[in-house]
């Protein structure tokens, strides 16, 4: 049996505690794995960096491997009184079931142990042909977007943002597509862009062609989302620049929607970035509140200018709900009080949309006023939203439903 070990998070340490502080985290972790494992029955060896093999021989059972492996308890480390656990992932694969060859038991175990870190801290996986073909299908997303990055494959859609004041269109939300391939979601294949390092390129990408599609509709504030990679490059700021003069677009026509991670982010560049976007007047929005820690704090901390309400928080009939309403409600309250707008994604029912506006919900989205659409058909249903707000049907109809608001 073939057993990989690999560090959770060892970057993380080697940041907040330093090389030497890492170097005995390896240390000891190589000591007890030699005790948890002896000679003559296995053979620990390190890999590179702070991942380890274990080959043990004879027949042990490889269910039990995993835990005895990731139930190695490497001491806490503590430095200026920060805490930082320790914990360990594993792979395993054993002969003859996984492979005959050397090559081949490596190639699966590395495979488990991908499998083990993608599924959280402290997990062991076991081989299984499952995972193989899971691998298979994740390099294929990979190959295919490494493909679409050099052939120009992607496009932007726009969304309308609807203001539940005047119920006019205020905005577009732009929203990238795949531009073969329509059943790839973002969702999916912006974390694969990311984990390949590709995002700075296709994200510069996007803010170029969001700039220039926005003078479609100037008098609109076009929304761009920024993955939390592109805020820690330190040339963010110049490729906004370059193109906003390039397609000379006033800033207040445009919007950068960012997530809680990057507010939590306490890295200079990431400091320095959201400052000058800031200070050069493009809105900032928060996005998918509701999702994740939500917490109230980054509100006061940090100065955005909307929130969006996540999808998850008014759908489902949690506007009805008592407990929810209130807490939405809440949620309002408290952003107007610090000068923040209000953004309810995810609106399907027009009685969603007149029980928000009746809470002071600023803004809304969703399928209720417009899906996503081609830069062009954007542009058309934006004029028809806007001369004729009796274009608002109900989108699985086609009825009209102005008279619920
Ligand atoms: P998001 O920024 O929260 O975008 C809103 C998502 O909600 C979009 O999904 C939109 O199509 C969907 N949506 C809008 N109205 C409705 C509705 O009424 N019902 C339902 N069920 N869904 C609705 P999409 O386009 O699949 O994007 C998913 C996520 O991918 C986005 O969430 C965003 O986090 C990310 N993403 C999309 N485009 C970009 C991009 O250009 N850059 C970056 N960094 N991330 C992007
Ligand atoms: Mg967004
Ligand atoms: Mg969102």
């Amino acid at each position: 049996q073939l057993i990989l070990l690999d560090v959770d998070d060892f970057s993380a340490i080697n940041e907040e505690l330093g090389h030497r502080a890492a170097d005995d985290v390896i240390r000891q972790f190589g000591k007890q794995l030699l005790q948890e494992f002896p000679s003559p029955h296995c053979l620990v060896s390190r890999l590179d960096g702070d991942e380890f093999a274990v080959l043990t021989v004879g027949n042990s059972d490889v269910f039990t491997l995993g835990p005895r492996a990731t139930n190695i308890a490497v001491p806490r480390q503590t430095r200026e009184g920060i805490m930082v656990s320790v914990t360990i992932s594993a792979g395993i694969a054993a002969a003859p079931e996984h492979g005959h060859t050397a090559s081949e038991l490596m190639r699966h175990a590395d495979i488990a142990l991908g499998a083990a870190k993608a599924s959280g801290p402290q997990r062991h996986v076991v081989y299984d042909p499952a995972l193989g073909e899971a691998f298979k299908s994740r390099k294929g997303l990979e190959a295919r977007m490494k493909q679409a990055i050099e052939d120009e494959g992607f496009e932007l859609f726009y969304q309308p943002i609807i203001s539940l004041r005047t119920m006019k269109p205020a905005g577009v939300e732009a929203l990238l597509r795949l531009k073969q391939g329509a059943k790839d979601t973002p969702a999916v294949f912006v974390p694969v862009i990311e984990k390949l390092g590709l995002m700075p390129q296709l994200g510069a990408w996007i803010i170029q062609q969001a700039f220039r599609d926005s003078r479609r509709w100037p008098e609109l504030r076009t929304s761009i989302n920024l993955s939390p990679l592109q805020l820690e490059n330190p040339a963010l700021l110049d490729q906004i620049d370059f193109h906003r003069a390039r397609f000379d677009v006033a800033p207040k026509s445009i919007g950068f929607e960012i997530t809680e991670g990057v507010l939590l982010n306490k890295s200079a560049t990431v400091h320095d970035n959201l400052q000058g976007l800031r200070d050069r007047g493009y809105v900032l929005a928060l996005d998918d509140f509701g999702t994740g820690y939500s917490s109230l704090s980054y509100l006061s901390e940090f100065e955005i200018h909307r929130l969006k309400l996540d999808q998850s928080f008014v759908r489902g009939g949690r506007l009805i709900e008592t407990r929810s309403a209130t807490l939405i409600q809440g949620v309002i309250d408290i952003c107007h009080k610090l000068n923040i707008d209000v953004v309810a994604e995810g609106i399907e029912e027009m009685e969603e949309a007149a029980t928000l506006r009746q809470w002071g919900c600023d803004f809304a989205q969703g399928y209720q006023f417009g899906r996503p659409a081609p830069a062009r058909t954007a542009a058309q249903n934006l004029v028809t939203l806007q001369n004729n707000a009796a274009a608002i049907v109900d989108y699985r109809t086609g009825e009209p439903v102005l008279g619920a608001v």
